[in-house]
């Protein structure tokens, strides 16, 4: 089984919907940086934000960094996601475990923080990459990206991420869901979503139940008839190697590669991303030192 986002149409025109299951990709975020509850929650909602995002605004070969920066104490998030369904992350603080919400939800906002803001990046093969920034609305991600998508994106859109945690920090069930409105939809077409919306619970629930995506979109677009375009595969995928971080130990200064040979007798490079390691030893330093002539 693999996580699926599937990209749907309403036959009248009128909203572009994409649901994504994304489980198997934020249980695999979790394990690789060791993640409690309210961290894994706030990374995993920022990925899965990102995807939606990645996916509907992006072309084939581009790619978008995302930056959320509050004032909790999960620090800042960073997640990159490209159109073809590829996504990695990571969190500063990674062990943070707050007291439950009284209703037994996990407290995003309060890991998150409500002062800050939600920055995107993309990289569209341009000159200068493209930088889109908002203050944080919510804390929550998932308002904070509608926001995003309102302001920056000019295309209004409901977006809902969720993230279920189970006792043993493991990731249960994890998506998403983007409602964009297109011209031509009325306010009354509009509120009927917005109703469709206040009734079903988290998306991370109905996966839960073993509910597929188009079971999800079916409860998202009651009353309105809806076109599958497209079902693509979506995954934790990081194009870290030994040779990209010989390129960055390339660009440190002689002396200061010198002395990793001499005082550490080797180096070793973690990636942030995927915290895959990457260990150099004094014959790989002394070659890197050889290619800089
Ligand atoms: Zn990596």
């Amino acid at each position: 089984m693999t996580d699926i986002l599937t990209k749907s149409v309403s036959k009248d025109g009128k909203f572009r919907v994409y649901i994504v299951n994304a489980t198997e990709t934020i249980q695999e975020a979790q394990k690789r940086h060791d993640t409690w509850r309210n961290s894994s929650a706030a990374l995993g909602r920022t990925m899965i934000g990102s995807i939606l995002v990645a996916t509907s605004t992006l072309k084939e070969d581009e790619v978008l960094t995302t930056r959320v920066q509050g004032d909790g104490p999960v620090g800042a998030i960073v997640v990159d996601a490209d159109a073809q369904g590829n996504t990695k992350g990571y969190i500063t603080n990674p062990h943070i475990s707050l007291k439950a919400r009284e209703d037994g939800h996990i407290d995003v906002k309060a890991a998150v923080g409500t002062k800050g803001t939600l920055s995107i990046t993309k990289d569209l093969h341009l000159k200068e990459p493209f930088t889109g920034q908002v203050p944080l609305v919510s804390g929550e991600i998932g308002m904070d990206f509608a926001y995003y998508m309102a302001k920056s994106e000019q295309i209004p859109s409901a977006i809902g991420v969720s993230v279920f945690v189970q006792p043993n920090e493991q990731v249960g069930a994890a998506g998403g869901f983007l409602v964009q409105t297109l011209p031509g939809a009325t306010d009354k077409d509009i509120s009927k979503i917005e109703d469709n919306l206040k009734i079903i619970p988290n998306l991370s629930t109905l996966l839960n139940e073993g509910l597929s995506n188009e079971d999800i979109l079916n409860k998202v677009m009651n009353g309105v008839e809806m076109k599958v375009l497209q079902e693509m595969p979506i995954q934790f995928h990081c194009d870290c190697s030994k040779e990209r971080f010989s390129k960055s130990l390339a660009t440190l200064e002689t002396k200061e590669i010198q002395a990793m040979i001499d005082e550490d007798h080797g180096a070793e490079a973690v990636c942030k991303f995927c915290g895959n390691k990457y260990q150099f030893s004094e014959d790989d330093l002394k070659q890197i030192i050889a290619q800089k002539g």
